[in-house]
């Protein structure tokens, strides 16, 4: 990834002086810092970052200058960066699943928070991490809501979280719970269900815990005709928790990938053909910055803009959209509605896509290359 050095006013600037023929991600640092001091205003808890929704160290130091003082990490290289990039900061191992050595490691690096949601994996902690860790039990429910189902992969039942969270009390450490309510996540009734089940373990498993962290999941602004608003979501999760726990109301934690970074991000992509007038490809698709649409569904939110930066308002037609690999999975899903003097060479720019672009881009077919571009704001 190429970061040039200067700071541009807007996109359609840089789109009409550089006409690149790379995608080009646009990262504003101003709304990210605002969006940040959202969570930080109105979440009632500590607000940390996950880092693997985008860990371009551009993003972590402008969280840090926001006031982001803790950051979910999954791996090694994760909290290196964090120990390299936020000196100081609170870094919470939730990865529910690590080896031995990566345990033993990341106890050394100064990680005194780490998530469990197995037997097996709770006493290779026991075993390993020292006096006075967190240790958070991780839970699932079946709860509907998310873009995608998070309690495929973790998450203990409500009956294994109970005897998990009784045995960490047992060994000394500091007892928490945690659970994700699924990313994109745009029903705040999951977090209702999610928190009275958590009071529910506690008081099963006779367990007063620490902290209670409500994961991730916070909705980005995907569909123009859906505007998450994350303070309705804030103020459940305050009233909820004083409601389910009432005198054992442990401190909140979140810890937000895409609702704090989505929407700091643009992603311009180039027409590279229309081919006989009907498909159009693009110089980007689901093997690079695109590749959460076939997931977790469209990004609506998109404006064609010719080689000169200039908007073209064209009465709406739906297109077949390919990605430049030659594999025929390179397809974003459906039609898209685009503007019908839409022309070989033009960009199609995608708003709010901070998290999982840069993250997960690959190189396939030799395409993947993403410049980063700083503005000022990403509107005109
Ligand atoms: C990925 C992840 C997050 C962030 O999820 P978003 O949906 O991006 O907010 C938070 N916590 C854990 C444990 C995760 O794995």
């Amino acid at each position: 990834m190429g970061l040039s050095k200067t700071i541009w006013a807007t996109p359609s600037e840089y789109l009409a002086k550089e006409e690149p023929e790379n995608p080009v991600l646009f990262f504003s640092p101003a709304t990210l810092q605002a969006t940040a001091r959202r969570f930080l205003d109105g979440f009632p808890g500590l607000v940390t970052y996950a880092v693997k929704s985008n860990p371009d160290e551009m993003v972590i130091a402008n969280l840090v200058a926001a006031g982001i003082r803790g950051f979910d990490v999954a791996s090694i290289f994760e909290i290196d960066l964090i120990r390299r990039v936020a000196p100081g900061a609170a870094m919470h191992y939730n990865n529910p699943v690590r080896s031995r050595g990566e345990i033993a490691e990341a106890v050394e690096l100064g990680v005194r928070s780490f998530s469990v949601d197995s037997r097996s994996e709770l006493a290779k902690l026991v075993e390993l991490v020292p006096a006075g860790s967190e240790i958070s039990v991780r839970f699932k429910l079946p709860v509907a809501g998310a873009a995608y189902d998070f309690g495929a992969k973790f998450g203990a039942t409500s009956e294994l979280a109970t005897e998990l969270l009784a045995m960490v009390a047992q060994a000394g450490l500091v007892p928490s719970l945690t659970f994700h309510p699924g990313t994109q996540c745009t029903d705040p009734m999951a977090w209702d269900a999610y928190l009275r089940a958590a009071a529910e373990i506690a008081h099963r498993a006779d367990v007063r815990i620490a902290r209670l962290n409500v994961g991730g999941g916070f909705p980005a602004h995907r569909l123009i005709d859906v505007a998450p608003e994350v303070e309705t979501i804030f103020d459940l999760i305050d009233r909820v928790t004083g409601e389910a726990f009432g005198e054992d109301r442990p401190a909140l934690i979140c810890e937000p990938g895409r609702g704090l970074v989505a929407e700091s991000f643009t992603l311009a992509t180039r027409v590279r053909a229309i081919r006989d007038d009907a498909h159009v490809f693009l110089n980007d698709g689901v093997y690079g910055g695109l590749a959460e649409l076939p997931l977790i569904g469209i990004i609506d939110r998109t404006e064609v803009r010719d080689a000169h930066g200039q908007r073209r308002d064209g009465a709406p037609r739906g297109r077949i959209v390919f990605g430049p690999t030659c594999d025929s999975v390179d397809r974003l899903p459906g039609e898209l509605a685009l503007p019908g003097d839409m022309e070989e060479g033009d960009f199609v720019v995608f708003h709010g896509m901070g998290a999982y672009s840069t993250a997960t881009v690959t190189r396939f077919n030799g395409f993947g290359v993403l410049d980063i571009a700083t503005v000022m704001r990403l509107t005109d």
